[in-house]
């Protein structure tokens, strides 16, 4: 399976919060986190830092993207400092906060078009003694929650596992037993901690493994994880995913949920419960079923080209949700070509050929198409494309049809 698959797959069950939002979870299980107050408009900034203790402030960025802290914003006038600032006076607190909101940050995590600031979080300073890293995370080889430790806080884990794997720590949680004393234990020793510390470690852990279990999270991140100055452990930084098959029995979850940080054509097609996930290439796919889809998606890149997304438009179908599938497809501006490939089981061709004639009646066709069309009504949804008066190229089987479309978008 390619990685783009995988990441289109994994992302897609996902349901992300803001950090403050995880922060108040952990509060209500009894993890230590400091005193913060969330803003949503400039005039509340002043009010809010007021509210806290100082001496010092920190004003953060409440996005769904990590890397806040080394981040750019990208209008002038946001400052050069990035999405998480320090302060030492309610003022200057709100001065950070009024900067930051309605402004594009741009992070490691956020892609090139960045993502607007709507909310901020201010929060108690902290005095860092060190910085750690800690997640929770469901391990997909062997189908077990798994803990990952590291000294190494504060940095983008996927670099300290490409340039010192030896520093990170990982194992995976018996299901059976359920979260020991020893896994804490273990992470403690690994991490450095001494003394109270290690009890701490214990205790917070088990907080982390049940919050994870009873909120059906898919993954949990803790970075930094903190020895403050005064030797206690803190969570400084939280960031949580959801399963979101399973928000259905979490309302207040649910609840949480900030539709306004994700993908607009993605949000567009969940109201259509349609199986699509926004990727960066040229060719628009439309496939039925996830497996073809993937398959479809592969061979697209075994051509050459890149797929433009993700798109399993179900079994049950109908033209009105084809309809739609295609017009998110085509409102994409990078999609330069499409590509619909349909196996026709449950579904059935005609019923996909309406609806791609639909769609484009409604909003016409700038790029080459191509269909392959199999399998039940086959000739009937062939029929309707011929004699649509559409400039549809017409392809035989899958590797006929990736073959034709990477050659119409790369000549
Ligand atoms: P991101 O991971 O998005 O950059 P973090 O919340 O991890 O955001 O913040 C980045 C860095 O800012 C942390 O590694 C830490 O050094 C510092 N920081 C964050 N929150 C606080 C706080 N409450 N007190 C002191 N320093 C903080
Ligand atoms: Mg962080």
């Amino acid at each position: 399976m390619s990685i783009p698959v995988l990441i289109a797959a994994k992302r897609d069950s996902f349901m992300n919060i803001h950090e403050y939002q995880a922060k108040a979870l952990l509060r209500s299980y009894g993890a230590p986190v400091s005193d913060g107050r969330v803003v949503l408009r400039a005039e509340e900034a002043k009010t809010a830092a007021g509210a806290l203790d100082g001496p010092l402030w920190v004003v953060k960025a409440q996005i769904h993207a990590g890397g806040r802290g080394k981040g750019k914003f990208k209008e002038a006038g946001a400052g050069d400092a990035g999405g998480v600032r320090l302060a030492k006076s309610v003022e200057e607190a709100a001065d950070e906060a009024k900067r930051m909101l309605g402004r594009t940050l741009v992070t490691k995590q956020t892609g090139a078009p960045g993502k607007q600031v709507n909310r901020i979080y201010i929060e108690d300073g902290s005095g860092i003694e060190t910085e750690m890293y800690l997640a929770l995370l469901v391990d997909r080889v062997t189908s077990r929650v798994s803990f990952v430790a590291s000294t190494e806080g504060g940095m983008d884990i996927e670099e300290v596992a490409a340039s010192t794997p030896e520093k990170i720590l990982s194992f995976s949680v018996d299901p059976a037993t359920g979260y020991q004393p020893f896994h804490g234990r273990r992470i403690a020793f690994n991490l450095g901690l001494t003394g109270a510390q290690i009890k701490q470690c214990v205790a917070l852990m088990g907080t982390l493994y049940k919050m994870f279990i009873e909120k059906d999270m898919e993954m949990l991140e803790i970075n930094p994880l903190i020895v403050t100055d005064k030797g206690d452990l803190k969570c400084l930084d939280a960031k949580m995913s959801f399963d979101s098959n399973a928000m259905y029995r979490h309302s207040d979850i649910a609840e949480l949920r900030d539709t306004t940080e994700e993908d607009s054509k993605e949000l567009e097609a969940s109201k259509y419960d349609l199986n699509y996930i926004a990727l960066d290439g040229e060719i628009g796919c439309m496939v039925n079923g996830a497996g073809l889809a993937m398959a479809t998606m592969d061979i697209i890149k075994l051509y050459g080209a890149e797929p433009a997304n993700f798109l399993d438009v179900g079994g049950g179908a109908t033209k009105e949700k084809v309809t739609e599938a295609f017009k998110i497809i085509t409102s994409d501006p990078q999609v330069k070509g499409i590509l619909v490939n349909i196996f026709g089981g449950i579904m059935r061709c005609d019923v996909i050929a309406e609806g791609v004639i639909a769609a484009v009646k409604e909003v016409g066709l700038k790029v080459p198409l191509v269909v392959r069309l199999e399998g039940t009504n086959v000739e009937k949804g062939k029929e309707i494309i011929s004699t649509s008066g559409l400039d549809v190229i017409a392809a035989d089987d899958l590797k006929d049809g990736a073959e034709k479309i990477v050659k119409a978008v790369k000549g």
